[in-house]
């Protein structure tokens, strides 16, 4: 740890100032229970009093350079990657993820912050062929306003980037609502955000009475946007109470994705990827693998070399040497894994491996395979967020394309073949708004995340990430 004890904040921040609250919650380390931090409680009054902060910083952040916008978010990167290390400890301590994950996420959470501070220079408008001859047209864009971001406690720290990184680039001010989970991770980046000179009111952090503080953020005229991820029962909600102010959103909510084997695949190259995309954070990521569609020509030969690779995974507290799975985020995730994988058991799957409770007590569970699952399993319905892989197996590529889209979902899929055509012919065809193709990780800055259908709208990172929180402004000059 670099000595970064101030990176711990336990208040609620508006205006450029730590306050704190009458009440306090209680954030637990999930590896073993312990009291890690008692945390200021927001209700409707913190938030509005963020929201009217955010509201007087905006005349003059809009009106910053972009330059100087783009200052302060390179410095605020710089500042991450600094204190790489022990932000990273803090996310093992609050969220459970294993040291190498955590130190990958603050890298990838900093990206963001580069890439918008780049991006922000691009914001370009346009000048149109005008219709008649003495008009000028052109287009310009413009902050939307104050945003409202709403966080997951899956990712804390590039969830929280990945939304605040282009709001500010932009020119907006934002009011962020971290997952009570998780509100360490938020207020360690606002700390170096101050550090790295964000003025007071750009950036105001509350948490803990969620239902008071999505309310009043739902219901402010002053909010012009909500950018949200986490799960879409929850996006559906918020999606309604936007109807009243026809607020702007981005909704980044859950998935299913299949991962599809073909006969012809490189079998190790597919077991790596299946490791990495369904066994990261201990399977508590939204593009995560949920279902394992394999070719019957390979399919024992997969379940078999994947069994034995999740079997190998060293599950430990995300602080122990070596750890490569660490605890589910509460007892609530627990309970769903358990309840998925007794509920696949009953309809016929067969346990290749794991299938209970770690022997280290508390919400690790063991790294699971199950195979001979079918569409009657709850796991094949709704995302599991666990170390479960459910593998189905299939016949023909049509197929498994219907197989595969036949899910509300839409966030992302993977397939390994190698065959060119095949490459083309399927990436085509999945409904979703991303797909890897001999490859298990998708994500980073520089291109579009996002879902289709249930899984949501708009897209994060890539110059699109931008585009969501500006306005499109057309302007026509008549006879001067
Ligand atoms: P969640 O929907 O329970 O919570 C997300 C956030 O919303 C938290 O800050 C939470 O406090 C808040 N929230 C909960 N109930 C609310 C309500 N009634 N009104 C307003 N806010 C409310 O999700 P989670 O369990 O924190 O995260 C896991 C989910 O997030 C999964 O479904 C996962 O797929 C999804 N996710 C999606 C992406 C993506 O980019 N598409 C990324 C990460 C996670």
């Amino acid at each position: 740890m670099d000595n970064a004890h101030f990176l711990w904040q336990t208040g609620w921040y508006c205006d450029g100032q730590w306050r704190d609250s009458k009440q306090q919650y209680e954030v637990n380390n999930p590896a073993s229970g312990q009291l890690l931090a008692k945390v200021a409680v927001c209700g409707t009054q913190e938030t509005q009093a963020a929201i009217d902060a955010a509201k007087r910083a905006f005349g003059s952040w809009r009106n910053k350079t972009a330059k100087e916008r783009a200052a302060i978010l390179r410095r605020w990167y710089e500042l991450m990657m600094e204190h790489q290390d022990a932000l990273a400890e803090l996310m093992v301590l609050e969220q459970g993820k294993p040291l190498n994950e955590a130190k990958g996420e603050v890298a990838y959470g900093a990206s963001f912050l580069e890439w918008f501070a780049e991006q922000a220079k691009r914001a370009n408008g346009e000048t149109i062929p005008s219709p008649t001859v003495d008009n000028r047209l052109w287009v310009i864009k413009q902050p939307v306003g104050v945003v409202a971001a709403i966080t997951p406690w899956n990712f804390p720290m590039a969830m929280l980037t990945r939304k605040v990184g282009p709001a500010l680039a932009a020119g907006c001010t934002a009011v962020v609502k971290a997952s009570s989970d998780t509100p360490l991770c938020a207020n360690a980046l606002a700390v170096l955000a101050e550090q790295a000179g964000l003025p007071a009111g750009v950036l105001n952090l509350v948490s803990g009475d969620t239902a008071a503080i999505s309310d009043t953020l739902m219901a402010s005229p002053d909010v012009r946007k909500l950018s949200f991820t986490g799960s879409t029962r929850v996006g559906k909600l918020l999606m309604s109470k936007a109807a009243d102010t026809v607020k702007k959103l981005s909704l980044e909510l859950g998935g299913n994705a299949p991962f599809i084997v073909f006969d012809d695949a490189d079998l190790d190259a597919a077991v790596a990827g299946a490791m990495a995309s369904k066994f990261r954070n201990t399977g508590q990521t939204c593009v995560c693998v949920n279902r394992f569609f394999v070719q019957e020509g390979i399919y024992d030969a997969f379940v078999e070399k994947l069994a034995a690779a999740a079997s190998r995974l060293t599950v430990a507290d995300g602080m122990t040497e070596g750890a490569e799975q660490g605890p589910l985020i509460n007892s609530v995730g627990l309970e769903k894994v358990e309840q998925h994988v007794s509920d696949a058991l009953a309809k016929g799957a067969h346990l290749v491996c794991g299938g209970k409770r770690h022997a280290l007590g508390g919400t690790f569970y063991q790294p699971t395979v199950l195979s001979d699952a079918n569409e009657q399993m709850l796991l094949a319905a709704e995302e599991t967020f666990g170390p479960v892989a459910a593998c189905f197996r299939f016949t023909s590529e049509s197929e498994v394309i219907k197989r595969a889209n036949d899910t509300p979902f839409g966030l992302a899929a993977y397939f390994y073949t190698q065959d060119l055509n095949r490459v083309f012919r399927v990436s085509e065809a999945l409904e979703s708004g991303m797909v890897g193709v001999n490859t298990g990780m998708i994500s980073n800055e520089m291109a579009p995340f996002g879902g289709v259908k249930e899984s949501g709208l708009g897209r994060e990172g890539s110059s699109m990430g931008l585009d969501e929180f500006l306005e499109t402004k057309y302007v026509n000059l008549g006879q001067v």
